[in-house]
C-alpha cells in the first residue's frame, strides 16, 4: 500500500459489521438503516431504467438531478444557485468530499478538522498531502472551543472541513458557533467545505447551512447526499455545491476520480428531492420516536448518554462498566452481550481522546432497537 495510505486500517463499518455477522449480534454500529427507502424512489429508479438511461450521464450530474439539488437548496437555504454552473452531483457524499479536497487542496495546505471526524477526512486529506489541524469537541456538549481554533489558524490554512449534525455526537452547531466561523474564515481568507448530509435528521434546534450566512457563499462547499434523509444509503448518490470558481476544481477531480454517477439513479433522486414537505415531516416524526427508544434505554441500561441534537447517533460514555476502552468495551458488547456499537477513538488523531466514548445508531426499526436495550439489560 501507498505511504499516503499506510497507517490507514480497514474501516471501523467494516470490521464492525462482519463482526456483527460473525456473531450473530445486533447491528446498532454502521450507520445504515435496517428498513427501506420509499416506493416511489424506488419505482423511479425501475422506470428510469426501463426507459433506457442507462449509459454514462452528464459529468457533473444530469440536468433534472442538478435542478432539483438546486431546488432543494434554495427552499432550505433560501440561496438561489445556478444548477449547471455551481452544482456537481458526485457518488456518494465520500466522493464530493475527495473530489473537493483533491480538486481545491494543495500539498501542504494545513486544513482544520474537529474531531472526532468522519473517518475518511483523514484518509483523502493525506491522500491530497494536506497538512492536518485538529481541534477536539470535548463532552458533554461538544461545542467549539473558538479561542483555540483562532489559535491555529495561520498563513498556510487554506480550509476548514466541518460537519453538522455532527457524526458521531450529533452535536449540531450553533447560529453563534457559525457566526464565529464564518469571521474567521473572512478575517483569514480560509474556505469552508461543510458536511451537512444528516440535515434533514435535525430534532432539538434548526440546521444552518454555513452558506446562507453573508459572505460566506463564495467560500463554501456545501455537501450533502441522498442516503440517510431517504434511507438509500447504497445508492452513493451525492452533490457538492460551490460558487463557479471552487466547482470547477471539483469537477476537474471528480471527473478523473469517477466521472460519472449512476444514471438511472440519478434520476430517481430528482424525483426523491421534489418529495412533499409531509415526506421529510413523517421522516423526522418517525426518527424521533426511535431515538427516545434508544436514549431511554440506554440511559436505563445505565449508560451516560450525551445529549444528541441531530444525525441517527447518539455517543455514551461506557465507563460505568468498567472495561479499559471503547474498543474492549465494544469487544465485550459484540461478544458477551450480541449488540454491536462503534468505538470512538478512530475517529479522533489522538485515539487516547475517544476511549471512555462509544456511538450508536438508531436507524433501526423499532424492534431491532428494543431488543439490543434488553440484550444490554440483561448482559451488561
Ligand atoms: N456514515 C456511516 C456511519 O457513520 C458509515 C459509512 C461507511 O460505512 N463508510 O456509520
Amino acid at each position: 500500500v501507498a505511504k499516503r495510505l499506510e497507517k490507514f486500517k480497514t474501516t471501523i463499518f467494516t470490521q464492525m459489521s462482519s463482526l456483527a455477522i460473525k456473531h450473530g449480534a445486533i447491528n446498532l454500529g454502521q450507520g445504515f438503516p435496517n428498513f427501506d427507502g420509499p416506493d416511489f424512489v424506488k419505482e423511479a429508479a425501475i422506470q428510469a431504467i426501463k426507459d433506457g438511461k442507462n449509459q454514462y450521464a452528464r459529468g457533473y450530474g444530469v440536468p433534472d438531478l442538478n435542478s432539483a439539488i438546486a431546488e432543494r437548496f434554495k427552499k432550505d437555504t433560501g440561496l438561489v444557485v445556478d444548477p449547471e454552473k455551481e452544482v456537481t452531483v458526485t457518488s456518494g457524499c465520500t466522493e464530493a468530499i475527495a473530489a473537493t479536497i483533491l480538486g481545491l487542496i494543495n500539498p501542504g495546505d494545513e486544513v482544520i478538522v474537529f474531531a472526532p471526524f468522519y473517518d475518511s477526512y483523514e484518509a483523502t486529506l493525506s491522500m491530497a498531502g494536506a497538512k492536518i489541524k485538529c481541534i477536539t469537541l470535548k463532552p458533554p456538549n461538544f461545542s467549539i472551543p473558538i479561542d483555540e481554533l483562532k489559535s491555529i489558524v495561520s498563513k498556510n490554512t487554506r480550509a476548514i472541513l466541518m460537519n453538522t449534525p455532527h457524526n458521531p455526537t450529533g452535536k449540531m452547531f450553533t447560529a453563534e458557533e457559525l457566526g464565529k466561523i464564518t469571521s474567521l474564515c473572512i478575517e483569514n481568507d480560509i474556505l469552508v467545505f461543510s458536511d451537512e448530509v444528516y440535515d434533514k435528521l435535525s430534532f432539538e434546534m434548526d440546521h444552518i447551512s454555513i452558506a446562507s450566512l453573508p459572505g460566506m457563499f463564495d467560500r463554501t462547499v456545501t455537501l450533502n447526499s441522498l442516503g440517510k434523509t431517504f434511507s438509500l444509503t447504497g445508492w452513493k448518490i451525492g452533490w457538492a455545491i460551490a460558487p463557479p470558481h471552487l466547482t470547477w476544481g471539483i469537477r476537474q477531480a471528480h471527473s478523473y476520480l469517477t466521472f460519472a454517477t449512476s444514471t438511472p439513479m440519478q434520476h430517481a433522486a430528482a424525483a426523491a428531492l421534489r418529495a412533499p414537505d409531509s415526506y421529510y415531516d413523517e421522516l423526522k416524526r418517525d426518527y424521533n420516536a426511535k431515538k427516545a427508544i434508544l436514549v431511554d434505554g440506554l440511559k436505563s441500561v445505565g449508560f451516560r448518554v450525551y445529549p444528541s441534537s441531530g444525525t441517527y447517533f447518539v455517543v455514551v460514555d461506557h465507563t460505568p462498566f468498567g472495561l479499559e476502552n471503547d474498543i474492549a468495551f465494544c469487544e465485550y458488547l459484540i461478544k458477551e452481550v450480541g449488540v454491536v456499537a462503534i468505538p470512538t477513538s478512530v475517529f479522533y488523531l489522538n485515539p487516547e481522546e475517544g476511549k471512555n466514548l462509544v456511538r450508536f445508531t438508531f436507524c433501526k426499526d423499532e424492534g431491532t432497537l428494543r431488543s439490543a436495550v434488553e440484550r444490554m439489560k440483561e448482559k451488561l
